[in-house]
């Protein structure tokens, strides 16, 4: 959770986007949705789009690129997971399941 309180800091409100909807993928769907109402976002998407995008940009700058594996690990082979790239995977795999829904 350390990259969450880094992101909670550098900017408010695109921590707290990010924390309502780790809650509603974890399951604390009132919670989520609580959070997610406080700043009315959902009769204003433009500015969840604006946050959703700093916070792809956050991850794929700061953590993927952190624990990057090596090029022989095909990074399109998500199944296949060595040492190396198992956490790289594991996020990516995450990360797919966001983006399809
Ligand atoms: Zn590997």
């Amino acid at each position: 959770m350390r990259h969450l309180k880094i992101t909670a800091t550098k900017n408010y409100k695109r921590g707290k986007y990010l924390y309502a909807i780790l809650k509603l993928l974890a399951g604390d769907h009132v919670e989520g949705m609580n959070l997610l109402d406080v700043h009315k976002w959902r009769s204003n998407t433009y500015v969840v789009d604006k946050l959703w995008n700093q916070v792809k940009r956050y991850f794929y700058g700061m953590n993927m690129i952190l624990i990057m594996p090596p090029r022989a690990c095909e990074l399109n082979k998500l199944e296949n997971r060595c040492n190396k790239c198992f956490y790289y995977k594991e996020m990516a795999r995450f990360m797919e399941l966001v983006y399809r829904g």
